[in-house]
C-alpha cells in the first residue's frame, strides 16, 4: 500500500480551483483537526473561511469528513457553511462512502484533504479517491501523535517536499 499522497501542500488555502480542475476533481472531503483548524482552536482562521467561499463559488463541492465529535464538527461546518460528517471512522471505506454520498460524486472526482497518512491518505487509497496532504497546523503534543509523525516522515522521505507528487 503506497501511503504517499497524490499531492502535498502546506495549507488548505494552497488548493486552488485551477489545481483541482487539472486533476479532474469536483469535490473535496475535508479533515477537520490540524487541517482546517488546530486541534486546540474553536474556530477556523479567516483565510480558511475565505478559501472555502472561493471554492464554493467556483462550483467545488465540499464536506467535512472527521473522526471528531459531532458537536465540534457541527460548529465548524455551520461557520464555514458546508456539510459536516462526524465520528466517521476514517480510514474505513464506509466513512468515505458517506462523504461521497453527501457530495453526490464518484470517488474518481473527489480528493480527501487531510494531515495524516494513516487516516486521511489511507482512507483515500481504500476508497479510490485522491489524497491531498497538508502540513499539520500545530505540532502534535501527545506522545502517540509524535510517534506517528515520525513514522509519517519516514514514509514521505524521498518526496520532493512542497512540490506536487504524481504517482
Ligand atoms: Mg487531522
Amino acid at each position: 500500500m503506497d501511503l504517499r499522497p497524490d499531492l502535498r501542500v502546506h495549507r488548505v488555502e494552497d488548493v486552488a480551483p485551477d489545481l483541482l480542475r487539472t486533476y479532474g476533481l469536483d469535490g473535496l472531503l475535508l479533515d477537520l483537526d490540524e487541517t482546517l483548524l488546530p486541534a486546540e482552536a474553536d474556530r477556523p482562521a479567516a483565510p480558511v473561511a475565505a478559501w472555502v467561499r472561493r471554492l464554493l463559488a467556483a462550483g467545488v463541492r465540499l464536506a467535512i469528513l472527521s473522526n471528531g465529535t459531532p458537536r465540534r464538527v457541527a460548529r465548524v461546518a455551520r461557520e464555514l457553511g458546508i456539510p459536516g460528517l462526524a465520528l466517521v471512522g476514517k480510514p474505513w471505506p464506509g466513512a468515505v462512502r458517506r462523504g461521497l454520498k453527501r457530495l453526490g460524486l464518484p470517488p474518481a472526482r473527489v480528493a480527501i484533504v487531510g494531515d495524516q497518512l494513516f487516516t486521511d491518505v489511507l482512507a483515500a487509497r481504500w476508497s479510490g479517491t485522491r489524497a491531498i496532504l497538508v502540513t499539520p497546523l500545530s505540532a502534535g503534543g501527545m506522545p502517540h501523535t509524535r510517534a506517528l509523525r515520525r513514522l509519517e516522515s519516514r514514509i514521505l522521505k524521498g518526496d520532493d517536499r512542497g512540490r506536487p507528487v504524481h504517482r
